[in-house]
């Protein structure tokens, strides 16, 4: 299950878009300098449910959708 702790939207992850990003917890990777080391831990809500509400409470304000963290290795 996609649990995720946040999302908002960003003009900082893709350059001249507006992005929907959505933190993806339980992140099994363990990447040197991660920024984002809160996001090792399994916790948040189920992406699943509520993928259709934030998408739908975003859609006018978003060019594209960024996940953050990954829940498994590939
Ligand atoms: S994938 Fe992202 S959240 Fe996971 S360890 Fe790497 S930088 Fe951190």
């Amino acid at each position: 299950m996609l649990l995720y702790t946040s999302a908002s939207i960003s003009e900082l992850e893709i350059p001249g878009k507006r992005s929907l990003v959505i933190y993806i917890s339980n992140c099994q990777h363990r990447c040197k300098n991660c920024r984002t080391s809160y996001l090792h831990l399994a916790y948040g809500d189920s992406l699943k449910y509520t993928f259709n509400n934030i998408f739908n409470l975003y859609y006018n304000y978003f060019d594209i959708v960024c996940f953050m963290g990954m829940a498994r290795k590939h």
